[in-house]
Parts: structure tokens; C-alpha cells; sequence
């Protein structure tokens, strides 16, 4: 990519600002392995990766079974003088379920829960018709683009952060164990990162762009 300042005879689809400090490049070919990097604040534009789209299925499709490995088996098992307890997912996030903390269970549960399985449901609508070198889906810009803006709100690994605080704290309270749910959660966290490593933005939208006008 080369910084210009003669803007006028590109074409639009030709020119990509840099989303962290709207430098203005007018678009290269990037092969898988070569990395295009902003010239002003060095962050990687475009870092297409080969065979990328099925690694993204395959992770998504691990993170869907490990969502519903999560939501079934215990999270945390309490016990203190002689009394034991187990919680699942559901039951932390819905501990102020009544009242007026009810709003703050709606939302956790979306955060952790819910935003995470529509983003897997979006992302595999998405890639899998490429992959299977069909034309794209219908809604797959949108299905795309909704998923890019549900990203900040996915917010899985701040609630893993947040229990394993919650748990040094209540540790001396009671013995606290983690279950089967918080090691899958921790798990899905690390494959939604390792997710996260293969998606090029750019790689993604020329992939629609390509399939919608074949
Ligand atoms: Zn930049």
C-alpha cells in the first residue's frame, strides 16, 4: 500500500482508511503472508491468511459445542460449614433476576451468552457459503457487518476475569471449586482469540464482494 495525497482519479472502492488514525491508502493486492501496516501508527490493515475461512468454521463451530458444554454443566461449586452448593451459568447470571437488579441479569446474560452465539450464528452464515465456493449468502454483508458491531459487546473474557477476582475474594469464605462450565468458558475465550487471529476484515468483505457478482 502506498500513501498518496492525489485522491481525486481513485475510484472509491479502491481507497481504505486506516480505522485507528484515517490515514488514506488507495487498495493493493496483499498475498496470504504479506502484511499491509499503516505508514502513520503502524497497525496491520490487511493480513490475509491461506485457508483462513475454514479455520474460522472449525473454531466456530468448537466454541458453539463449548457454549452449550457451558450453559449445561456446573460452574462453580461452593461449600462452607457443612453446606454445598453448585451454580451454573445461567444461575450466576441470573442471581438478581427479581427487583430492581433485573435489567443487570438481562444484560449480563446477553453479554456472555446471548451477543456470543449470535456472533458464531452470524459469522458461520457468513464464511461457510464461501468456503463451499457458493455464491454468497443473501444477507451476508449485513449478517457480516452486524457481527463486526456486536464485537466490543461480546464480552466473555471479562466475565472470566471477573469470576476468577470473585473467587480469590470469597475464597476465604468458603471453599470455592470451579466446575466443567469455567474451564470451557476459559477455553472459549483463548479459541475466540485464536478466532480472532485468522479474521481479516478486508480478507472477509472482498471474499463477499467476489462470491455476491460471481
Ligand atoms: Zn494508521
Amino acid at each position: 500500500m502506498r500513501a498518496r495525497h492525489e485522491w481525486a482519479d481513485v475510484p472509491l472502492e479502491q481507497l481504505r482508511a486506516c480505522p485507528h488514525c484515517d490515514a488514506l491508502y488507495r487498495l493493493t493486492e496483499v498475498r496470504p503472508r504479506e502484511r499491509a501496516q499503516c505508514r502513520r501508527c503502524h497497525s496491520v490493515l490487511i493480513a490475509p491468511r491461506r485457508g483462513a475461512f475454514v479455520r474460522i468454521i472449525a473454531l466456530a463451530l468448537a466454541s458453539a459445542v463449548l457454549l452449550v458444554i457451558a450453559l449445561l454443566t456446573p460452574f462453580l461449586d461452593l461449600s462452607a460449614a457443612g453446606m454445598h452448593s453448585d451454580a451454573s451459568i445461567l444461575d450466576a447470571t441470573m442471581a438478581f433476576s427479581e427487583g430492581v437488579l433485573a435489567p443487570l441479569s438481562l444484560a449480563c446474560a446477553a453479554f456472555i451468552i446471548v451477543i456470543p452465539a449470535i456472533r458464531l450464528a452470524l459469522t458461520l452464515y457468513t464464511l461457510v457459503p464461501l468456503v463451499r465456493g457458493r455464491p454468497a449468502a443473501r444477507h451476508a454483508a449485513d449478517a457480516f457487518r452486524l457481527a463486526e458491531r456486536l464485537r466490543p459487546w461480546s464480552m466473555a473474557e471479562i466475565f472470566v476475569i471477573g469470576v476468577a477476582v470473585a473467587l480469590v475474594k470469597v475464597s476465604g469464605l468458603a471453599s470455592v471449586t470451579p466446575g466443567v462450565a469455567f474451564w470451557t468458558f476459559a477455553i472459549l475465550v483463548i479459541i475466540s482469540l485464536w478466532q480472532d487471529s485468522y479474521m481479516d476484515r478486508e480478507q472477509i468483505w472482498s471474499a463477499i464482494d467476489r462470491a455476491r457478482s460471481a
